[in-house]
Formats: C-alpha cells, sequence, structure tokens
C-alpha cells in the first residue's frame, strides 16, 4: 500500500492536502495471459477502477479502444462529438504509451471484434466499466454471454455514475420519478467509493499487438473544417478536464449567484470531460466535498441532475425517443423546417435564442439557461417537436449525452418525468433582460446587434429606426425580424397544450 495526496478547497480558493490510502501498483507476474481493458467513456488512467483492477492483477494490460458501428445510426456520435473523441484518443493514447502499454485502436462491431481480439492476443479476460445507453448496455448484456461461452470473464465497474441507477430506489422499491426524493436519497446513501490511483506503469505485451492509425478514423472535419471555434475553446483529455475542474474549484465563490448568468464564466464547463470519462463524478464530488462553502453543495446537486438523468433513462430506455408522459403522443407538433433551420442557424430575430445558438455552433457548447430559453422557445413559440431539437443538441454539441439531452428536452417541453409544466413558457425577452441584463452574452455572439443600447438590446424591434440605424441595425436587412409575435406564439402554445389535456 502507498500514501497518495489529495487536495481540498475552500471557496477562498487554499487549496489543503490530505492523504489517503490506495493499493499500490504491483510487479510482473509472469506467464499468465493479458487482461484487456476496454476502454469506452472513461478515457483517463485516474480513478478508472476497470484500469486500477487490470494494473493490479500482475498482468500485462492491453488497454482497448473500439470505433464501434453497431451503435444505432440516430445515435451514433454527432460531429462535434467525433471531434471531441480524436482529441481526447491522442491524450490518452500518450498516457499509454507513457505508461508503457500502447493504447490500441480497432473499429467494427463489438460482438465481432472483441472475440477476435481476444483470441489474436490470447486472453481471457476483459474489463471495462459500464455505460447505461440502452443499446449499449444490450451490447455488453450479449457480449458478456457470449463470451462467458468460450470460457471469456468479462467484468464490469461502475466508473461513469456515483450511483449506480438500480441502487438507488424508493422507500416502495420503485425506481425515482422525481428529482428532489432522488438527490435525498442518493445524499442519505452517500458516496463511500474510494478514488482509485493511476496506476505508475503497466506491463506491456510481449510483442506489438497492430491498430488501427487514429488518423484513418477521420473523426475530424476538413473540408470544411468548421471545428476552429472548437480548438479554441476546449482541451479534450484528462489534463485538460483536472485543469477544468481546478479553475471550477478555484472560482466556486461565484458559483451560485453567477451560473444563470451566460456572460459569466462561472460554471465548470466539465460536461464534454465528465461524457468522455476524461474525469470521473467521483473526482469531481470528492473535490467538491473539500469546499467549504455552500456552493459546493450547489454543484453537488447539479453533479446528481446527471445521476438523475441516467436512472431515468435507465428506467425507460425510450427516453430519447417517446414521450414520457403518453398524452404528448397527440400533440398538435408543426412541420415548419424553415423555421427549424432559422433556429438552429441562431436568424430567428430573438436576441438570446440566436446568441445561445450561434454560441452552440462556434463553441460546441451552450450555457445551461440558454440551453432552456432556446428549447423552450423552439418547442413552445414555434411548436416544433422536441425531438428535431435534441437531434441537433445531438449534433453540435460537444457534450452531447444520451441520458441529460433527453431528459433535459422532455423536461423542457412538459412531456418527461418531474418535468416544468407545458403552461410555463418562457419569455425570452425578460429571461435575456433577466439574466444577460447588460446584454453582454448576445453582443458576443450576434455581434451585428453590439451597438444597442441596453434597453433594446433583448428586442430590437421596439426600437425606433433612427436608434436602430444610429446602431447600424437594419431589420430585415442585417439582422432579421422576429420570427414570430412573441404574445400569440404563446396564446397557440396554450391552446395546443390544452387539446391534449382535453383528449387525456
Ligand atoms: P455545471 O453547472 O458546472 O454543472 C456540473 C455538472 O453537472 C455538469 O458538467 C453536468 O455533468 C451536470 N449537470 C449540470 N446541470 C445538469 C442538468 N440540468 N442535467 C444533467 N446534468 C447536469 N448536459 C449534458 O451533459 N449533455 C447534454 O447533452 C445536455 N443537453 C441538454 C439539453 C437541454 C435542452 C438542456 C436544458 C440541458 C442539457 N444539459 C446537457 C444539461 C446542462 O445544460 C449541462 O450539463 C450544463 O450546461 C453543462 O455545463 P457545466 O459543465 O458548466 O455545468
Amino acid at each position: 500500500m502507498r500514501n497518495v495526496s489529495f487536495r481540498t478547497v475552500t471557496c477562498g480558493g487554499q487549496v489543503h492536502w490530505g492523504t489517503t490510502v490506495v493499493k499500490r501498483d504491483v510487479v510482473e507476474h509472469p506467464g499468465t495471459a493479458p487482461v484487456v481493458v476496454w476502454l469506452r467513456q472513461d478515457l483517463r488512467i485516474c480513478d478508472n477502477p476497470a484500469l486500477g483492477e487490470a494494473a493490479a492483477s500482475r498482468r500485462t494490460v492491453v488497454p482497448l479502444y473500439l470505433l464501434d458501428e453497431d451503435t444505432p445510426g440516430r445515435w451514433r456520435m454527432g460531429g462535434a462529438s467525433r471531434w471531441w473523441l480524436e482529441g481526447s484518443l491522442r491524450v490518452l493514447a500518450a498516457q499509454f504509451k507513457a505508461l508503457g502499454s500502447p493504447l490500441i485502436l480497432r473499429r467494427g462491431r463489438a460482438d465481432r471484434v472483441i472475440p477476435d481480439f481476444l483470441a489474436e492476443i490470447g486472453a481471457h479476460e476483459i474489463y471495462w466499466s459500464r455505460c447505461y445507453e440502452p443499446f449499449a448496455r444490450a451490447r455488453d448484456e450479449a457480449l458478456k454471454t457470449a463470451l462467458k461461452a468460450i470460457g471469456v470473464t468479462a467484468r464490469s465497474f461502475k466508473s461513469a455514475l456515483l450511483f449506480e441507477p438500480f441502487e438507488i430506489k424508493t422507500k416502495t422499491g420503485t425506481d425515482f420519478r422525481v428529482y428532489s426524493p432522488f438527490a435525498r436519497a442518493c445524499m442519505a446513501m452517500g458516496v463511500q467509493a474510494p478514488l482509485t490511483p493511476a496506476p505508475s506503469r503497466l506491463i506491456a505485451p510481449k510483442a506489438a499487438i497492430p491498430s488501427d492509425d487514429l488518423a484513418s478514423w477521420e473523426l475530424t472535419p476538413t473540408a470544411p473544417d468548421w471545428a476552429g471555434g472548437l480548438r479554441a475553446n476546449w482541451r479534450p483529455g484528462e489534463a485538460g478536464a483536472k485543469a477544468r475542474l481546478a479553475a471550477f474549484i478555484g472560482k466556486i465563490a461565484d458559483y451560485k449567484d453567477g451560473r444563470d448568468a451566460p456572460a459569466r464564466d462561472a460554471t465548470s464547463r466539465l460536461s464534454p470531460h465528465l461524457h468522455f470519462g476524461e474525469i470521473s463524478p467521483l473526482q469531481v464530488w470528492r473535490a467538491l466535498e473539500g469546499v467549504t462553502c455552500p456552493n459546493g453543495d450547489k454543484a453537488r446537486t447539479e453533479v446528481l441532475w446527471r445521476e438523475f438523468s441516467n436512472h431515468l433513462l435507465f428506467h425507460t430506455p425510450t427516453l430519447p425517443e417517446q414521450n414520457w408522459r403518453a398524452a404528448f403522443d397527440a400533440f398538435p407538433w408543426r412541420d415548419a423546417r424553415a423555421e427549424l433551420q432559422a433556429w438552429r442557424r441562431g436568424k430567428t430575430g430573438i436576441p438570446i435564442v440566436d446568441a445561445g445558438m450561434r454560441e452552440l455552433w462556434q463553441t460546441g457548447w451552450m450555457h445551461n439557461r440558454v440551453r432552456m430559453i432556446t428549447a423552450s422557445f423552439l418547442i413552445k413559440h414555434l411548436l416544433i417537436d422536441w425531438r428535431a431539437g435534441q437531434d441537433w443538441f445531438w449534433d453540435t454539441l460537444v457534450d452531447a449525452d444520451l441520458a441529460s439531452n433527453a431528459a433535459s428536452w422532455q423536461w423542457v417541453a412538459g412531456s418527461g418525468a418531474d418535468a416544468a409544466p407545458y403552461f410555463r413558457v418562457f419569455n425570452p425577452v425578460t429571461q435575456g433582460q433577466t439574466h444577460d441584463p447588460d446584454g453582454a452574452y448576445v453582443r458576443r455572439f450576434v455581434p451585428e446587434l453590439a451597438r444597442l443600447p441596453n434597453a433594446l438590446i433583448h428586442q430590437p424591434w421596439t426600437g425606433h429606426a433612427s436608434i436602430l440605424a444610429a446602431a447600424g441595425v437594419h431589420l430585415g436587412r442585417n439582422y432579421p425580424f422576429p420570427m414570430v409575435d412573441l404574445i400569440s406564439a404563446r396564446d397557440r402554445a396554450l391552446s395546443a397544450f390544452a387539446t391534449i389535456k382535453k383528449a387525456a
């Protein structure tokens, strides 16, 4: 055993170092078959229980990443996620090289590639961290059974979540449908697991194992190369994730007040790192536990929303495809492709909506408050099916996550579990005035409005033509008129909702 230091941080940003006891890295146990660690959404070496266990087995460890071809077409990684994956794998490959056992890249269907790979290298054991997407669970279960039949042991580990969706239950033994009691149950259960230390070295296979060339997977865009904004804003990989966490802890005093202000950089921006498993929720949780002001607790409640989304997806695997509340199946959605396209491109004529959609397009991320505003506008003011918005987010977000995306879209639509009531329609103008009072966020992403006075920045159409002209704004020419009248569109949404209420 050896001692490993960890740090706790107070609101003022002071760092305290503590000590915990962890298992020591092991020396080679010669003459035994290698163990494969199949990395999926756990692209890190610290606090990776599957890797830790393999390293502790005293055997050759072969880390494998498979570009899988069995995810259903609609849920294949979107463009922004693929860009992220490439960066993350580059970092991971360098980390494994430094540990002594190179990362092997293969592509194909897991049910074919994995058994062949194990036979090729003479492995009888494979470890992985559990995934929770319904198709990934089905794949893993089938694979486990098939491997067992050929004498291979597959072991899976909890690593992407703090609480297994099947271990948190109501008092009557059912799954949760409401966030608050779910969060209370999580807090009551507590998080006991120790952090798993990174191995300091791995025993490499005796002979080199063939691996795909990462570049041959063509994960990053070239013609055109639209990823400049992503490169400027993100640093995929474990070191980038740790830097984000440290920066977040350093500014946590601003979290509670600042987290709803999109112009302020007050939130962690850990979501893509968490999605790809470059940092574990346990590492985030432990860092937040060390914060000695209430903002640490607030941030932990947000991490629990991620857990809750996975809980919902686990117990309702149709969440990304079907309304959680069946009454919404009769909702009179509009087929309005031109309006959907204007929303995607940030050309709706509603400044806060356009700023959000352009932030997404340029950086691959959007502030949570603005995600709610843009989603509400699409669903309620335009009456466009939440699934169309979900699909666009899936393609463009670097943190696109099946559980969080689906649960959040259904939450905004009112069709989900514990959802916002459908009749609560966000007014994007008052939302903008409240959360972006001086328009700094809009000015950043909608530069054609940058010179408008504060009073008009969220509703330029109410300004006198001379004031608009002085600010260089020419509605209908360099910035659109609002694509809907907000008052009548709200009334239309409420009438549409009334029809399904009546039908229900
Ligand atoms: P912080 O405020 O720093 O929170 C810390 C972590 O907690 C986040 O990184 C995230 O993992 C988790 N978290 C925070 N809020 C939520 C939430 N409401 N639901 C679930 N987890 C949360 N989040 C995704 O990770 N992937 C998605 O695809 C996604 N799609 C969304 C779609 C819509 C319409 C909406 C309204 C929200 C969506 N979210 C999604 C949730 C939320 O917007 C992001 O998790 C958050 O903005 C990420 O920023 P952050 O890391 O700075 O968050």
